[in-house]
């Protein structure tokens, strides 16, 4: 079809000033030259069978037609049940629970439902990709928040985040476990994250979708741990003293169950809040599939075992990758948790994130994120590439025969 000439205003101002997603373009590329994909977050081996029978069932039993818009009630009963196991909080149901598609619809309806024009939204940077068009979409103004990295991991200083808060501060977003850092926030962070929360009456979406993908400790948060500890435990924003009632957390089955093509997320938050992002989900989507709700209610109730064989796989596979990256001469530290490397490229002398993906992509067969996709100034992540190793071990043993070529570059 030809391009009408000269017809104005065609495209809002709002979508006209964000770009595509680069994460989901990279794996478009990556199918277009061939290469491994460690670009975007998703696995690549078989999500687990008996889910998928469950999926499976629930269509056979006629589970086809709309469900109650803010969700199946089995599907909400499991959510308020696995998280009373496994953060010790009494969450309703009924009042508490909203079931969205996808925790990318989550945040968005989190942030629509109560942020206004103007009101600022503080982000730790650098930042899963969505959170940005999530402002723009809701007339936030995103205020950014540094994480820095040094060799303990990465950290944000105290005096900048109590400088980005304000009168007119509405909400803050930590996503812990972080994408795409692998930081995970420490109980002294969030404490003092709280502090100003209440100090400021500022809302917390946490996004907590990699809550069971953490290394190197026990899987539950049932022991309180002490300040300044930094053994790499979850803990929710809402476990904090005084932070449940002004908590939003967004989750989903994505990464826990491996089903990121379902789209089933959820968002708890008190009532007042849970209401209205009821209201902007009904008319955002109406509901997520309802057979896949029935399996969720099932994969919610897994035991035990489930999580931690989940944990050992990503564990393992977080330690064959890091060192194949640090021997390709990338620049890394030891995710925490969630399963993104971000390495910095800088040995390599590309002029930018976007020159070397593009190289890494097409001459050397691997596909990964640029680093400035995860930042509002593109040149703070130009030294730097995210990897994925969401991926099967022989897709990750494929993408370090590649990697071996990258050396010799430097
Ligand atoms: N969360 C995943 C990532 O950061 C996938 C994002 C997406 O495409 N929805 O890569």
């Amino acid at each position: 079809m030809t391009q009408p000439k000269q017809i104005k205003n065609r495209i809002s101002k709002k979508a006209a000033s964000f770009t595509e997603s680069v994460i989901r373009e990279m794996t478009r590329e990556a199918m277009k030259y061939g290469a491994v994909n460690l670009g975007q977050g998703f696995p690549d081996f078989a999500a687990p069978e008996d889910i998928k029978r469950k999926a499976m069932e629930a269509i056979a039993e006629d589970y086809n037609q709309y469900a109650i818009t803010w969700g199946v009630k089995s599907f909400r009963d499991a959510i308020a049940a696995k998280t009373k196991r496994f953060l010790g909080l009494d969450v309703d149901p009924e009042t508490e629970i909203t079931v969205t598609c996808g925790s990318t619809e989550g945040m968005i309806a989190g942030m629509l439902a109560t942020v206004d024009a103007g009101e600022e939204v503080i982000v730790f940077e650098p930042f899963y990709e969505n959170y940005a068009p999530d402002a723009i979409l809701s007339d936030a103004k995103p205020v950014h928040v540094p994480l820095y990295s040094s060799e303990n991991g990465w950290h944000f200083e105290k005096d900048e985040l109590r400088a980005a808060f304000n009168e007119k501060t509405k909400a803050i977003i930590v996503c812990t476990p972080n994408n795409p850092t692998g930081k995970v926030f420490s109980r002294e962070e969030l404490e003092y994250i709280a502090e100003l929360c209440k100090e400021f009456e500022v809302i917390c979406f946490t996004d907590e979708i990699y809550e069971h993908i953490i290394y190197d400790f026990g899987l539950t948060n049932n022991e309180n741990q002490k300040s300044g500890d930094r053994k790499p435990v979850h803990i929710s924003m809402a476990q904090i003293e005084g932070m449940r009632e002004r908590t939003v957390i967004v989750n989903s089955l994505s990464k826990t169950y491996s089903v990121t093509g379902w789209r089933v997320g959820y968002v708890i938050a008190p009532p007042d809040i849970t209401n209205a992002i009821r209201k902007v989900h009904d008319f955002l989507t109406v509901g997520a599939a309802n057979p896949l709700q029935h399996a969720g209610a099932y994969a919610l109730s897994l035991p035990e075992s489930y999580y931690a064989g989940l944990q050992k796989e990503y564990q393992s596979k977080r330690d064959y990758i890091v060192p194949v990256l640090r021997k390709a001469g990338l620049k890394c530290g030891m995710p925490e948790g969630a399963y993104y490397v971000m390495t910095d490229i800088s040995d390599f002398g590309f002029a930018d994130d976007v020159e070397f993906t593009k190289f890494l992509i097409r001459e050397i067969g691997v596909a990964v994120v640029p680093g400035s996709s995860f930042y509002h100034d593109k040149s703070l992540g130009s030294q730097k590439v995210r990897f994925c190793f969401c991926k099967k071990n022989e897709t990750l043993e494929a993408a370090a025969e590649r990697l071996e070529k990258l050396k010799s570059k430097i």
